[in-house]
């Protein structure tokens, strides 16, 4: 009733690493493999590379490790969701990312914006102030050669 043909177990490469058991007759190392006979379908055996059958890993009754192939199935299963769950939820949470550096990049856009209108406004205070200056300027020249000429009449008409 043993399945000496480890290779036809696709389990088997997954198992492999986990379940490295007991040793052959030849002393080579087994690894878990599953049978997949009607008889003893999905019942794990530890496989020599050379001489195939060893040893039954489940030992219990048929119903028994068929109970177990089913956990170990819907252990998978529950893994595979749980796998899902995570990698949607880091869909979500990067494409929320990609959003938040999006409002950052306008953000940024927004203060390259607001300096350049600072400098822009400045700028114009630097001309405002200069023109103001150059008003007072004239102003200032403006009053001299009024007062300069007032006196000039002032003298003049003193002199007559
Ligand atoms: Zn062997």
């Amino acid at each position: 009733m043993a399945n000496s043909e480890c290779s036809s177990s696709g389990a088997r490469s997954f198992y492999k690493k986990k379940f490295d058991g007991s040793l052959c007759y030849c002393k080579k190392r087994t690894s878990s493999a599953k049978a997949w006979r009607d008889e003893n379908q999905s019942r794990r055996f530890w496989c020599c590379d050379s001489h195939g059958f060893v040893d039954w890993i489940d030992k219990e009754e048929k119903n028994e490790w068929k109970k177990q192939s089913l956990l170990d199935a819907r252990g998978v299963m529950d893994r595979q969701r749980e796998e899902i769950r995570n990698l949607k939820q880091l869909v979500r949470t990067t494409s929320q990312q990609v959003k938040t550096e999006d409002s950052t990049a306008l953000l940024l856009e927004e203060g390259d914006r607001i300096v350049e209108e600072k400098k822009k406004l400045e700028t114009a205070l630097i001309t405002s102030v200069e023109k103001e200056k150059l008003l007072r300027q004239f102003l200032g020249l403006f009053w001299g050669v009024f007062v300069v000429i007032i006196v000039i009449m002032v003298v003049g008409i003193l002199k007559k």
